[in-house]
């Protein structure tokens, strides 16, 4: 990795490192882990099983399934934990990583993200989608969903996602943050914890009306080096109307950061101001490269047939593109 100090960007840089120094006066890091190909195997809570989720401990329920703390198909087969039982790991597999895993599928297919079963082929009623890494194999799209300008150089699919439950998104996020969350905050979040074990998403006892996830996505060029999670803690003297924990996530092309509802310290009735933590990407290139959006993730319905456009440039400079007929 290396700065370009002479390059124009710099005045973003400073932009960047501006935000993040405002929010390390406000809040501190409690658990940061980065995992890439050189990471080695850890295992949270060691040899504990006891469970963070249901509470209940070993033999009256069993771990013999290694829990991953961030989920596999985010790349992770490393960082584990012992503190999560067989039945909450299969309960939080069904109820919420399925959910993020078809929020994010298409991304993760064209971006490369390797998961459980390598990389993850994208099948549905309008296309197939493989790849290997470098190259993107994309068969079967309508026409209508194929948009080149000649102009531009620039291809343009369309592409609808699978559905999937914006509410279990966000609560995938948060189960991440609660499982690399240090011992001593986890008796500040017994109410989330209670939340994250709703087993009907939205008719339960809490009824939370905004949910902000800031979700970032980068040109495919740039590349977050490793898979990160980042959990900051207020300060005591932080202001009130900031959230006292927030998960960051990087890997790939994307960020998310998500305030971790439901403390026991935040007071629920003010309305709440998230500060946006600059990321590596922000630092090297300006907050231009890195493109975010504010979504809003309370809702408990099945969103369907939500479409997402990608476009593709010429990056070879050869000013072509094939569309073979597979048939
Ligand atoms: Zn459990």
């Amino acid at each position: 990795m290396y700065y370009n100090y002479s390059d124009n960007s710099t005045d973003m840089n400073k932009e960047a490192l501006y935000g993040l120094n405002e929010i390390m006066k406000v809040y501190n890091s409690v658990a940061s882990y980065h995992i890439n190909d050189a990471s080695i195997k850890q295992t949270l809570g060691k040899g504990i099983f006891v469970c963070r989720y249901c509470g209940k401990a070993k033999p009256e329920v069993s771990f013999k399934s290694k829990a991953h703390a961030i989920p596999h198909f985010l790349g992770n087969n490393v960082l584990f934990t012992d503190r999560e039982c067989d039945s909450c790991n299969g309960k939080f597999g069904r109820m919420l990583e399925n959910h993020f895993a078809g929020f994010m599928h298409l991304e993760h297919t064209i971006s490369g993200v390797r998961g459980k079963k390598g990389y993850p082929k994208f099948k549905s009623n309008d296309a197939i989608i493989e790849t290997t890494g470098s190259f993107v194999d994309w068969k079967d799209i309508p026409d209508e969903n194929l948009d080149y300008n000649p102009t531009t150089k620039t291809l343009k699919i369309k592409q609808k996602m699978p559905t999937f439950i914006p509410l279990a998104v966000f609560k995938c996020l948060v189960k991440i943050a609660v499982t690399i969350m240090p011992e001593e905050d986890i008796p500040d979040f017994q109410d989330t914890i209670a939340w994250l074990n709703e087993e009907n998403h939205g008719s339960g006892n809490f009824n939370l009306k905004r949910l902000w996830l800031v979700h970032g996505k980068s040109s495919t060029i740039d590349r977050f080096a490793e898979l990160s999670a980042i959990l900051v803690k207020k300060n005591v003297t932080g202001p009130a109307d900031m959230p006292s924990m927030m998960l960051r996530l990087t890997y790939s092309n994307f960020l998310f950061q998500v305030p971790i509802p439901l403390c026991k310290k935040d007071n629920s009735s003010l309305k709440m101001n998230i500060p946006y933590i600059p990321s590596l990407l922000d630092l090297e290139h300006g907050f231009g490269r890195m493109k975010l959006t504010l979504m809003d993730m309370h809702s408990p319905e099945p969103f369907k047939g939500a479409e997402i456009d990608f476009t593709f440039n010429d990056l070879d400079g050869t000013s072509t593109y094939e569309i073979v007929d597979a048939s």
